[in-house]
């Protein structure tokens, strides 16, 4: 790996505040002085200093964000803005990608990282991992949706669902409006709008709040992210 990315990956600033440290001769590797950002080092052998200090080099990142509504889950695309274009340096340079898809208009919890082997652990459908949502619904929701939802529903194009847990948080009769809770296991494309289209319901607002044992963080503003603390990653795998 190239020296001056090192450097930025790890989150000594952006590429010109790294090309500065360098030219003020502040960077060693293997105890000499290196000035040139192109030099090569192998981050898991080679001991990095800035001054007095000694950087230490993750393999692996891991972010919440809170997904604001109008970028898509991709890594590249050639006309949307996307989740990885919110990022800044250093995350910008980790070469992070989202755990799973939220759609353009869905806001909430993604996980960002670097690591495939967790996100493929995550998003197995043998491992039916929990994801909790909170919807707006055009409709009113009753306990009796709730009942065919705890059961295989079958969706429009003839899929059928595996069993999702609805809870009615408030219903507002007179706009037939109905706020819910749901928990899925699955993964299915647009699964939980495609859900009420099969209810004869439409989501209006649609916010993911948790993933596994991963919870948003209530403080997070939408299109802020984090990294995970060690407990959360923890529990995460
Ligand atoms: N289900 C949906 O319909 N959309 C999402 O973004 C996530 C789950």
């Amino acid at each position: 790996m190239r020296l001056d990315k090192y450097l930025a990956t790890v989150g000594l600033g952006t590429r010109s505040e790294v090309k500065k440290l360098l030219r003020k001769k502040s960077v060693s590797v293997d105890g000499a002085v290196i000035t040139d950002g192109k030099f090569q080092l192998d981050p898991a052998i080679s001991q990095v200093m800035v001054g007095q200090k000694v950087l230490t080099y993750q393999n692996y990142y891991y972010y919440m964000l809170n997904k604001p509504k109008g970028v898509v889950s991709a890594t590249t695309d050639r006309v949307e803005k996307t989740v990885l274009d919110l990022l800044v340096e250093p995350a910008s340079n980790q070469k992070l990608f989202p755990v799973g898809r939220l759609d353009k208009d869905t806001t909430g919890l993604l996980l960002l990282t670097n690591d495939g082997a967790l996100s493929h652990e995550l998003l197995s459908p043998k491992k039916h991992v929990a994801k909790t949502y909170v919807a707006q619904i055009a409709g009113i929701v009753t306990p009796a949706t709730c009942v065919t939802f705890a059961s295989s529903m079958t969706l429009k194009s003839g899929e059928k669902t595996k069993p999702a847990k609805l809870k009615i948080l408030t219903v507002d009769e007179a706009h037939e409006r109905s706020k819910v809770e749901i928990t899925i296991t699955e993964g299915k494309y647009h699964q939980v709008k495609r859900m009420f289209a099969a209810a004869g319901m439409k989501v209006l607002e649609l916010e993911r709040l948790q993933m596994g044992s991963l919870k948003l963080d209530p403080t997070l503003k939408r299109g802020d992210y984090r990294p995970l603390s060690e407990q959360e990653l923890a529990k995460l795998r």
